[in-house]
Formats: C-alpha cells, structure tokens, sequence
C-alpha cells in the first residue's frame, strides 16, 4: 500500500508539472500558473529560473472592464475561449486541464496574432465561472437568438435580441471592414464564425494534457 500511495503521489506530481509546464509554453505569468496547479512560487521560481520564453511577470489582467470597452475582434475572441473551455469542462475535464486545452485549441486556429493572452483567458474564465482568483460571476454567456453563438455579456444583462452579439456584428462588417477580413484572411464570409473556430473542438476533440 506505501508502495502504491507513492505511485499516485508521483503520477499526480508529474501531472501538475505538466499543466505548469503547458501553462508556461502558452506565456502565463507566474502567479497564474500558481493558481491552477496550487504549486507554491518558490517551486515555480525553481521551476522556470532559466526560461528562454518564460513566464511572464507583471499585473495580472482584469477582464471585468476591458470586455466591455474592447474592440470587436477581442470580444469575439474572448467569447471564443470561454465558448471552448465551457465546451470541455461540460465533458468532464477538470477547470485546468480544460483552460489549457481550449487556449490551445485557440491558438491553433488563431489565422493572424491571438488578441487573447493565455492570462487573459484566465481571468475571462475566472470571472465567468467565479473560479480561482475571484469568488463571484462578472460575466454570463449568452446565446444569440439570430446566429446562436455563445458570447459574454454582463451578469445583469439579458438580451432580447442580437443587437449585442458580436459574432452578428462580425458578419456584417466583414464585407466593408478591411480590418475584420484581414483577421480571418482565407476564410470567404462565414455562416456563423462562432462554429468555424468550435468545429475542430467536437465529439472527437481530446485534450492533450
Ligand atoms: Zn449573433
């Protein structure tokens, strides 16, 4: 039995440092990385004492609102990431693992440079599901009625119509906003933008930590 509680003890180890180490390969600061694995900053600094790319430093973002005054592509983003990490934790992937796999899914479809940091996906998260650095909601999610994608809009909000989706105001801009078709270059004008960058995150999707 000491035999096999060390080998549990070892494998759920190696499993933290892996979710530190992904963690830390998508650019999140240290003190993000702390709160998901729950190792303590003296390991961490340990840890990453010598990173080529390491994590980064600094004030943590605060969502709450730079949502709200960001541009339309960021808030179609950061809708995106939350959509993905919704999607993975309602299969039963824990809150960490499923933060990882939902930014990397991001980036993988991201076309030009990601708008949404691996920090600010935190804390988007954190402030919609009232997880880990915060103790209550800041955002909901919110199914548009026209195009039926999934975005964030305040907690007090709820909407009668899709004057506030921005997946709605994507398509619309897109044939006159040089800027929109620039973000999504080799892509003629989508049905619903939403389901582009979910569509690879289905049945068959698996996390990779
Ligand atoms: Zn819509």
């Amino acid at each position: 039995m000491p035999i096999e509680r060390n080998l549990v003890h070892a494998q759920r180890h190696i499993r933290t440092l892996a979710l530190a180490t992904a963690c830390a390969e998508m650019g999140a600061r240290l003190r993000t990385i702390q709160l998901l694995t729950g190792l303590a900053p003296s390991h961490l600094q340990r840890l990453f004492r010598q990173p080529l790319e390491g994590p980064r430093r600094g004030r943590h973002p605060d969502s709450r609102e730079w949502y709200h005054t960001a541009n339309l592509l960021c808030r179609t983003e950061a809708s995106i990431v939350v959509a993905l990490y919704r999607r993975l934790a309602s299969r039963g992937i824990d809150p960490p693992n499923a933060l990882v796999g939902a930014y990397r899914h991001y980036l993988s479809s991201c076309r030009s440079v990601p708008r949404i940091t691996f920090d600010r996906a935190f804390d988007l998260v954190a402030h919609t599901a009232g997880r880990w650095l915060v103790s209550s909601r800041s955002f909901s999610v919110f199914t548009c009625p026209h195009c039926h994608s999934e975005y964030l809009t305040g907690l007090s909000l709820a909407p009668t119509s899709n004057h506030e989706c921005p997946f709605c105001k994507l398509l619309k801009r897109y044939a006159c906003d040089p800027r929109v078709r620039a973000a999504y270059p080799l892509r003629a004008a989508p049905t619903n933008p939403q389901t582009l960058w979910i569509h690879a995150c289905g049945p068959g999707y698996r996390c990779r930590s």
